[in-house]
């Protein structure tokens, strides 16, 4: 088994994430690995993970030669496991290695994903809580895919589930939905989500807003339609309007022209540079997906739990 965990600044979370980790190893006797991905961090998170890596057999520490963001910390965690079986989690301790043996469970039971589903969200602001809750509605909407609502990335992926997802090599990358796209029999596992264990929360409202900027973008063009809806309605208002405008010019009557003029310049600009804006955000993904470069690039890495452990692995997958 192979345990995937993105670490940003959480030196204060650490100690306790370790000793909870040595618990749960401490509970199986297959070989398992815990990657801990320190995406750039500026405190002491990476000689801390590193000094672990030397002590506890079953740590890897890996570097990210900066900060290249959530999302694509998992991704470079998931390049790096051996496991037949990997399971993703925050380093916050949010999602309890607790739950890890229940999911197990589903997983010996045949599912490939077994994912975490918050029954409730402790420690959250009010406006985290009511973006995830409208943001997850709006997107099953948008975008036609069925993304489990009020989950994040806590989940367990069997290894074809796993090679499915990292075929996938899209720049932008929302990794629960592309979990979703990929299919696979997929399993809930409810539970009640506690607060972070220590330190702050690293997803400023920024970055969950560019989040869910790439998830829209990189499943649907719905928003591209929006230009088309907005210009045939803009057109038929406009005709009504001119034949108005017509019939009372004929009955003699006129209007003074500058306010009306001047509304409709405004109004009419503004959203045609909201349609440029959106139609902008997409050029921007092709471009930089047409760059092609490498989805982040790693500056150090600190043992390598599973090296022998392969031939087990190979056992069972053939
Ligand atoms: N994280 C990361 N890179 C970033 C931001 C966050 O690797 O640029 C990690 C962070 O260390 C944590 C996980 O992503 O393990 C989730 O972040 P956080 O707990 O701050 O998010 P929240 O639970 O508040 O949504
Ligand atoms: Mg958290």
């Amino acid at each position: 088994m192979s345990l995937v965990i993105p670490c940003y600044n959480e030196e204060e979370v650490l100690p306790e994430l370790r000793r909870r980790l040595q618990d749960l190893v401490a509970q199986y006797s297959f070989p398992i690995e815990v990657v801990l991905i320190d995406d750039g961090s500026k405190d002491n998170t990476w000689p801390l993970i590193c000094s672990y890596a030397r002590e506890d057999g079953f740590i890897k520490a890996v570097r990210l030669a900066r900060n290249f963001g959530h999302q694509t910390a998992i991704t470079c965690g998931l390049d790096q496991t051996k496991g037949e079986v990997v399971v993703i989690l925050d380093a916050d301790l949010q999602d309890p290695p607790e739950l890890i043996p229940e999911m197990l469970k589903d997983w010996s039971d045949g599912y490939d994903v077994v994912y975490g589903q918050r029954r409730q969200r402790h420690g959250e602001s009010l406006s985290k809580k009511f973006f995830a809750f409208a943001f997850y509605r709006i997107f099953e909407k948008v975008a036609g895919l069925k993304v489990p609502r009020d989950t994040g990335d806590f989940r367990l992926m069997d290894r074809r589930a796993v090679n499915a997802l990292q075929s996938l090599r899209e720049r932008h990358r929302f990794v629960r939905g592309m979990v979703s796209w990929i299919g696979h029999h997929q399993k809930a596992l409810q539970y009640d989500r506690p607060e972070r264990f220590a330190g702050v929360t690293k997803y400023p409202f920024r970055k969950s807003l560019f989040l869910a900027i790439d998830a829209i973008t990189s499943f649907t063009y719905a928003p591209l339609r929006v230009a088309s809806y907005l210009g045939v309605a803009t057109s038929v208002l406009a005709f009504l309007y001119i034949f108005v405008i017509l019939v009372l010019k004929v009955m003699g009557i006129n209007f003074p022209g500058y306010t009306s003029i001047m509304a409709s310049i405004l109004l009419l600009g503004g959203v045609q540079l909201t349609v440029l804006g959106i139609l902008g955000e997409y050029v921007g993904r092709i471009f930089e997906q047409g760059q092609n470069r490498p989805l982040y690039l790693v500056d150090q890495v600190q043992g390598e739990p599973l090296e022998n452990a392969n031939h087990g692995r190979q056992q069972k997958a053939s």
